[in-house]
């Protein structure tokens, strides 16, 4: 370990009360509080995150939780990548000022029920092929909300979709926090980082550049083409690439995420996943902003 990391102090709480009273004191003595929820398996991504809180903030909160009840694959859930030690070092590296790490037991009574209305934006794209995703995530960011009562949580636009949904609910519910979204990290070829990415065989992993170039390949075409034209040029160029079973390529309007058929003057966005084996891939990227990173 090097001088840096020993130094870094990195309080870590388990216990909801504990961390809710140990940040009344934070926030007493004046200091502004960014969050940074996450399911833990950490990289360049999620860090991103909280380089954005330090910057924004005085203090840091992060949490790793993986959340049983956003999964609708046990499989997924059971293999969801753990590697805490490492999540740990990245942490005290990028100076997180405290982790909160509960077991499922303190997040969930095992009798709860959760259903909070997300005007529809449940039921689409994510959410159709996910079904209770979205019942599952509010409900775990609506307890970590309350525990945290953070001024400003920070999201990756990469999850675009659960950011409108968790927009929605801070509407809905008035919470008190601030969001902010963030820009996707990408590897070196284009590919979104994900934590699921290991999973990836080597060929599955060239296969997936293929959801980076469509979205690139839409933004292109975006200047010159209609927004059917754009659709139908992809679609044909996503069912070309060996590998990739898509499961959707749409194009929204950014700020009601709504599907749109003609170009406006507002943020269009298109968003894909795709299959790749046995792997989920999500990418997506603004069409009208040069946001090509
Ligand atoms: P997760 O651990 O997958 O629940 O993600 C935690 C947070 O990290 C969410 O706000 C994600 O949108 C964000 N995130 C995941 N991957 C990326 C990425 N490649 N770039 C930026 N943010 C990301």
């Amino acid at each position: 370990m090097s001088p840096l990391i020993a130094n870094c102090n990195l309080k870590i709480f388990n216990n909801r009360e504990a961390i809710h009273h140990y940040l009344d004191d934070i926030r007493s003595s004046g200091k502004s509080i960014g969050f940074v929820p996450t399911m833990g398996a950490l990289h360049a991504g999620h860090l991103s995150l909280i380089e954005a809180a330090r910057r924004k903030t005085d203090f840091v909160v992060c949490s790793i939780f993986v959340n049983p009840t956003q999964f609708n694959d046990k499989k997924d859930l059971e293999n969801y990548p753990r590697p805490i030690e490492d999540d740990l070092r990245k942490l005290r590296e990028f100076k997180c000022d405290v982790l909160f790490l509960p077991e499922v037991d303190e997040m969930y009574n095992s009798s709860e029920f959760w259903s909070i209305e997300l005007d529809n934006l449940d039921n689409i794209l994510e959410g159709r092929i996910r079904p209770g995703h979205y019942q599952g995530v509010t409900q775990i960011v609506k307890k970590l909300f309350d525990t945290v009562q953070s001024d400003f949580a920070f999201f990756g636009q990469k999850d675009y979709q659960q950011i409108m949904v968790i927009a929605y609910m801070v509407r809905k519910l008035r919470i008190k926090v601030k969001l902010v979204i963030c820009p996707i990290i990408r590897e070196n070829d284009g590919l979104a980082m994900s934590s699921r990415n290991v999973y990836l065989l080597p060929a599955e992993r060239l296969q997936a550049l293929a959801l980076y170039k469509s979205l690139t390949l839409a933004h292109e075409l975006f200047k010159t083409h209609s927004v059917k034209q754009v659709k139908k040029k992809v679609n044909d160029f996503l069912e070309s690439c060996p590998g990739i079973e898509t499961e959707y390529f749409e194009i929204y309007n950014a700020r009601t995420f709504k599907p749109i058929t003609s170009k406006r003057a507002v943020t269009m966005i298109a968003l894909v996943a795709a299959r790749i084996g046995k792997i989920r891939i999500i990418d997506n990227m603004y069409l009208n902003k040069e946001n090509l990173y």
